[in-house]
């Protein structure tokens, strides 16, 4: 069987210039593709910047005979998404591929969360992830071929503590998701979110010593695979963490049907409302929507 290969294809990466974003910049390279190394080089917090990271992820690959570009713009802005979508399209004439990954912490318990760092989160990661989208998403229409891969967090699916901030900001990333999905459906644009795991500067201060194997290049051949022509899914949920590949999706209980409900009637029925061994899932695309509000409209009717 042929090996995947990105040749000729352009990707941007944000947040490439260590960890998880790092991984797949130089996969992409190393299978082809043409990289926009995105990374203003902060700290995890997203405070201060620095040039290094993003640079000497664009000599890795160049010195192993790839093709790569700098960009240390932040995603956080308006202005920036288009300077970032702006270096493929400048440099190489086209985007095929945008990975956003870019990320920051800032951890405190709700009691002590500013407002300021619930901003600063929701700018990297969610409005980030527009700020890229919605710079390349026209470009990848009007080509006719994209393939975006969304970043979310095991965070964002089930919560987590002290991270009011991001576990908002990684769910936000997916309802975004499934709308570049739906409205690139038409035009060869294909969406999905990684949930991603692995041991990088955001596990400082967590006691790593007893995990498995958990390196960044368990979760890039996912994202490789997402970013990938062959790519045949949108609109979906990867999670990829210590070797682990999977499938996340929202799933809803059959339901229940009456046509007047009051307080008790909720409670008395709670455990038929709750019981999901007949679990519905409503894939995004073509119209997950839809589905919903079909399979309600239908037991109401009674046709269901
Ligand atoms: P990392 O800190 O090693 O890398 C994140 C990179 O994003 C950094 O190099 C940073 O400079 C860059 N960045 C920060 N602000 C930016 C901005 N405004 N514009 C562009 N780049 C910016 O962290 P990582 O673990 O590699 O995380 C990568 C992504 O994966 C993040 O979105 C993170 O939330 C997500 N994630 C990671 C894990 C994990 O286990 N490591 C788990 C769940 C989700």
């Amino acid at each position: 069987m042929a090996h995947a290969r990105f040749d000729d294809r352009v990707a941007v990466v944000t947040g490439a210039g260590r960890g998880l974003g790092r991984e797949y910049a130089l996969l992409l390279a190393r299978l082809g593709a043409k990289v926009v190394v995105n990374d203003p080089g902060g700290a995890l917090t997203g405070e201060g910047d620095d040039a290094g990271p993003a640079q000497q992820v664009v000599d890795e690959i160049t010195a192993a005979g790839g093709d790569a570009v700098a960009s240390t713009e932040s995603v956080a802005t308006a202005v920036g998404g288009q300077a970032i979508i702006g270096a493929a399209t400048r440099h190489y004439g086209r985007i095929d591929v945008l990975i956003h990954n870019a990320g920051i912490v800032r951890r405190a318990p709700l009691t002590e969360m500013t407002a300021e760092d619930f901003d600063a989160v929701l700018d990297v990661h969610l409005r980030g992830a527009f700020h890229v989208v919605r710079a390349a998403f026209p470009v990848m229409c009007q080509a006719g071929y994209g393939r975006v891969v969304l970043t979310s967090s095991i965070g964002g699916v089930y919560g987590n503590h002290a991270v009011a901030n991001y576990a908002a900001a990684k769910a936000g990333i997916t309802g975004l998701s499934n709308v570049v999905a739906l409205e690139g459906a038409e035009h060869g644009v294909r969406c999905n979110v990684i949930v991603p795991a692995a041991v990088t500067r955001m596990a400082e201060g967590l006691d790593t010593s007893a995990y498995p194997p958990m390196g960044a290049d368990l979760v890039a051949p996912v994202v490789g695979w997402l970013a990938h022509e062959s790519c045949s899914i949108t609109g979906e949920i990867l999670t990829a963490i210590a070797g682990r590949v999977a499938r996340i999706v929202v799933v809803e209980s059959a339901g229940v049907y009456q046509p007047a409900w009051t307080v008790d009637a909720v409670g008395a029925r709670i455990d038929e409302i709750r019981d999901i061994s007949n679990p519905l899932v409503f894939p995004v695309v073509p119209d997950g929507h839809g589905a919903h509000i079909g399979h309600s409209f239908a037991m109401a009717k009674g046709t269901q």
